[in-house]
């Protein structure tokens, strides 16, 4: 049976409006204006990936948070996963921005990165 979704490509500015069809094993993405579109499409479909952003306590920081982000996608249902280790997890000041602040989170070969600098107290 032949599945259709649409969605918003969200690879650059431009916001091309997908659709992608599933006819048994074969995917097809149309509408989009290049090459990402097709990958961000078929990704999407198949195993839809986010970017997570945050913010950790600083201890014995000038500002008492930092802000963090993952330092690829990774899969959508190990998000909330993620949140929860960032819950637990404080850091100690100085932190510059790029410092690994969890590595490897969930053994996803992702490291969780600080975004912003914060200095000692
Ligand atoms: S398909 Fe290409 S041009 Fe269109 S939004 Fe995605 S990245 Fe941008």
């Amino acid at each position: 049976m032949k599945e259709v979704r649409e969605m918003i490509c969200i690879s650059c500015p431009l916001g091309c409006r997908l659709t992608i069809e599933k006819d048994g094993d074969n995917l097809k993405v149309s509408g989009n204006l290049c090459k990402r579109g097709e990958k961000y499409g078929i990704e999407e479909f198949t195993a839809p990936k986010r970017l997570v952003t945050s913010i950790v306590p600083v201890k014995d920081g000038k500002i008492r948070m930092v802000s963090v982000k993952t330092s690829d996608t990774i899969p959508k249902e190990l998000i909330f996963p993620t949140l929860e280790i960032l819950k637990t997890t404080i850091v100690e000041a100085p932190v510059k921005i790029g410092d690994v602040i969890v590595k490897n989170v969930l053994d996803t070969g992702i490291d969780i990165i600080a975004t912003k600098s914060v200095n000692k107290i």
